[in-house]
């Protein structure tokens, strides 16, 4: 009952000849898969461009983050109004790479996460834990104090709508994907998390897994029971990989 997604995080890569290209590979190639939500965050520069793209396409648009303010004297930022205006569904929050690389903290994603709320926009909340948490085996307690951070300011039914994205952050780019059996346990920890608070919620919510998801690894993956889908960086970037990942969902 739970529709399976696959999102591709471009991250920091593209250009207007390559995404052409792979905008078009894409949408040729996507009339096969009907039975999976498709998604590409683009990075904010090309997403008025991906948006013209992909008009009359069913791949939908996302962006990789937007600012927790409204408008403003933010220099730099972009705001959740401003992705919708240019069609995008879904933006990232929380991504590893911004919480490690640009310092931001639970509070300023939970921020975000309702910023994106307001505007209607679909916020992928994305967590994870680090090769030392896990190695620790803190991975359970690292990743629910990112999800609560969230339902503590938000409220559970914030994350009615919503889609969370379990991505170990020793995974991310590494070619070291976490084992099937790895990534459903702790997909499952969080689903009976959101139980706790809303059986509905628990069991509607999508939760993604990303961290070198690829077409070798994508079926065995996406066959566990509360791994709905995938967040893919580095093999989103090739049509032919996206698009056998979207054909193992
Ligand atoms: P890779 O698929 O390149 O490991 O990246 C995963 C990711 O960070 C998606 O957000």
């Amino acid at each position: 009952m739970r529709r399976t997604l696959i999102a591709g995080n471009w991250k920091l890569n593209g250009s207007k000849d390559s995404i052409t290209k792979l905008v078009s590979e894409l949408t040729t190639g996507i009339s096969a898969v009907s039975n999976v939500d498709v998604a590409v965050c683009s990075p904010y520069i090309y997403v008025p461009f991906t948006e013209s793209l992909l008009t009359d396409s069913p791949i939908s648009l996302g962006a990789q983050d937007v600012s927790m303010h409204a408008s403003g004297a933010y220099t730099g930022e972009v705001a959740a109004v401003m992705l919708k205006e240019f069609s995008c569904k879904y933006c990232l929050v929380g991504h590893s790479e911004r919480r490690a690389i640009h310092g931001e903290s639970d509070d300023i994603v939970v921020s975000k996460f309702k910023a994106l709320k307001v505007e209607g926009l679909v916020p992928v909340l994305c967590v994870g834990e680090s090769l030392e948490d896990r190695d620790q085996g803190i991975t359970m307690s690292v990743v629910e104090k990112q999800v609560m951070a969230v339902i503590n300011e938000c409220g559970i039914d914030a994350i009615d709508g919503s889609v969370i994205a379990y991505e170990p952050v020793w995974a991310i780019g590494t070619g070291r994907t976490a084992s099937p059996e790895q990534a459903q346990e702790v997909h499952a920890g969080i689903r009976a998390l959101l139980e706790r608070f809303n059986k509905d919620i628990a069991v509607k919510t999508q939760i993604l897994y990303g961290g070198s998801m690829n077409p070798a690894n994508a079926s065995a993956l996406l066959a566990m029971q509360d791994i709905d889908g995938g967040l893919i960086g580095g093999a989103s970037l090739k049509a032919d990989d996206f698009l056998a990942i979207c054909q193992a969902a």
